[in-house]
């Protein structure tokens, strides 16, 4: 049911550990549904695929965060053979179509049948701090550019900025992806961030539970951390000095959530750091 007062309702969509811990939300109006993001594997999209169903209302958009295959992969079986909007700013629209080959070579051996055969990407492309419409329920668009992936945005939902699909900016208190290099962006990113929305906004993130502005400093910490370990292991030692980072970023999250994404980080960084 939508909210009494005609206010959207958000549901979270919650891949388990097989599926990256990804979130997709869908946004319930009177009318209709709105996707933010999908997850990565097909048995989670078909799940929900099943969850816009059982709401018994007509898919009316999907809106994409971020170039990240965990967010787009399960496009297809959620829009299934809908003629929907799957709205994204020009640099994700691209950036997705540019990679998608490298992750098939990257998720395929990975996920096998799981990692979906026939991609969909954005059908629609919006500019930096447009507003699409829905049923009512008003979407504005922040471009970011790349950051935590190679290009990324967040979706805010009504016009007081306290509702706000963040993509992977923020992980809940999990292990991130940091593979793609662009830290000193990324750090710029939490600082905007923290400039930008009011305390009490709550951050719809890509993995875990919502959350709020508070966690930006958090996730700094994190990247700092790993961008340290990496920097200061011996890579002359490969092993060890794997070893030296997940220690390191280990007893700042002692957690095991998303883990192998921060370990399949450590090459690619060493290499882009040149501590290789
Ligand atoms: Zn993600």
């Amino acid at each position: 049911m939508a909210g009494e007062a005609g206010e959207p309702v958000i549901h979270r969509h919650a891949a388990g550990p097989g599926g990256a811990l990804v979130n997709a939300y869908l946004v319930e109006t009177g009318g209709g549904v709105v996707a933010v993001d999908s997850t990565l594997t097909v048995s989670d999209s078909q799940a929900l695929r099943r969850r816009v169903e059982g709401l018994g209302k007509p898919l009316l958009a999907v809106l994409l965060t971020h170039s990240h295959p965990d967010h787009y992969g399960g496009l297809t079986e959620l829009v299934a053979s809908d003629d929907v909007p799957i709205i994204a700013v020009s640099g994700v629209n691209d950036t997705v179509r540019r990679d998608d080959e490298v992750k098939e070579q990257i998720l395929r051996p990975m996920f096998g049948d799981e990692w979906a055969t026939r991609r969909t990407f954005p059908n629609q492309t919006v500019a930096d701090g447009a507003t699409v419409t829905f049923d009512g329920a008003r979407f504005t668009v922040m471009d970011i550019g790349p950051s935590e992936s190679p290009y990324d945005s967040l979706w805010l939902l009504g016009d007081d900025a306290r509702t706000v699909f963040l993509g992977d900016q923020v992980y809940n208190h999990m292990h991130a992806y940091l593979a793609d290099g662009h830290y000193e962006r990324w750090l710029s990113t939490i600082d905007r961030l923290e400039a930008e929305f009011p305390t009490d906004a709550t951050f719809y993130v890509g993995h875990g539970e919502p959350t709020s502005p508070e966690l930006l400093d958090w996730q700094r910490g994190y990247v700092k951390t790993f961008v340290n370990a990496v920097e200061q292991a011996d890579f002359s030692r490969p092993d060890a000095a794997k070893k030296a980072v997940v220690e390191q970023v280990k007893r700042y999250l002692p957690g095991d959530e998303l883990q192998f994404l921060m370990e399949l980080s450590i090459d690619p960084a060493a290499d882009q750091m040149g501590a290789a």
